[in-house]
């Protein structure tokens, strides 16, 4: 383990042009799998209200803020808007709103057996860490994967980030979920005050808990948070962590998302070797993203149209349907 930690640990510190040969590197092992598909995933962030307090995050519950919690009519809507317009998967997020988490899981699960049967469409389910017998449920309807983000798998600063919540029953949900057959992404933040040595042991445990989606986003600084006088990170970092993660895991899904520089920063995620574009989200819906939650979305910039535009321009396209549940299913079986 100590030979992958250092060879990550070095591919952390290279310069621009060695990071040159790591995209490219990158680039020819998502090719091998993938050829030149892009899966895109539609983000309905369907309740902004949060019991958590993240000190990364706009959402925070002490943050006073416009927040919204959608019916599922509206939330229906947008997402076959979502589907008609090309995505591969509708992604439900919410913050870790009471009233579900008190009462209402089974307005969530009931909408997202729904999605899955009129959209004909997989569906991913972010709401923050549940219980067991709520993941339960998620399985029954056959749920197709369980987003749950450590952030960093340093304990300590986990605690700094993660105020007041359990390193441990985070960590267990996933792998709970995982135990019934549902797919969980795990992800990482880039610029949270963590060393070369953290990152690569995130991508590590990354690997080790069986996530098959594997996420890292760069730092945004939000208003009002604990953390807003944080500086947002160079992207290099970020770059060199998704194209190390294909390296590592050819197979795995590894999003460029639109959250943090919104549609301008999407060819650069794509030529370190990310293969899944997420936060697609409709213009004028209502509906918003996380990190950087207006960004491009009004204008337009969020849809798939103008992301097939650019992944067009590289070479590659967005992949059909069939392909993408296919390779879902088929990640299910197998170690990456
Ligand atoms: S990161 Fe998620 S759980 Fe934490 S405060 Fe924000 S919305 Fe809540």
């Amino acid at each position: 383990m100590d030979i992958i930690k250092n060879q990550i640990k070095e591919w952390l510190s290279y310069d621009e042009k060695e990071s040159k040969r790591l995209f490219a590197l990158a680039r020819e092992k998502r090719k091998q799998v993938f050829k030149n598909n892009i899966f895109a995933y539609g983000f309905v962030y369907f309740s902004t209200f949060c019991r958590n307090s993240c000190n990364f995050c706009y959402y925070r519950k002490e943050n006073q803020i416009d927040r919204y919690r959608k019916d599922n009519a509206e939330i229906l809507k947008i997402a076959k808007e979502l589907v008609d317009s090309g995505v591969n998967l509708i992604d439900l997020t919410m913050g870790e709103d009471p009233v579900y988490h008190k009462e209402y899981f089974s307005g969530l699960i009931t909408l997202a057996d729904k999605i899955k049967k009129d959209l004909d469409v997989p569906v991913m389910l972010s709401p923050g860490v549940v219980e067991e017998g709520i993941i339960d449920e998620f399985a029954k309807i056959d749920a197709d994967w369980y987003a749950l983000y450590q952030e960093t798998h340093n304990r300590k600063l986990f605690e700094r980030l993660r105020k007041n919540q359990s390193y441990d029953i985070r960590m267990q949900a996933k792998l709970y979920a995982k135990t019934k057959d549902i797919l969980i992404e795990e992800g990482i933040l880039s610029g949270v005050g963590e060393t070369d040595e953290d990152i690569a042991d995130s991508i590590i445990a990354m690997g080790e808990i069986g996530a098959k989606q594997l996420r890292v986003m760069s730092f945004v600084p939000q208003d009002g948070s604990p953390m807003e006088a944080f500086e947002t990170p160079d992207r290099s970092k970020e770059l060199k962590i998704i194209a190390i993660m294909r390296i590592l895991y050819p197979e795995a899904l590894i999003p460029a998302s639109l959250d943090v520089d919104g549609i301008s920063g999407l060819k650069a995620r794509l030529n370190a070797g990310a293969n899944v574009v997420t936060s697609i989200i409709p213009p004028k819906s209502g509906f918003v993203g996380v990190a950087n939650e207006t960004l491009d979305v009004d204008e337009g910039g969020r849809t798939v149209e103008e992301v097939r535009s650019i992944v067009n321009s590289l070479g590659l396209e967005i992949a059909d349907n069939d392909y993408y549940k296919a390779f879902i299913h088929s990640l299910k079986a197998k170690d990456l």
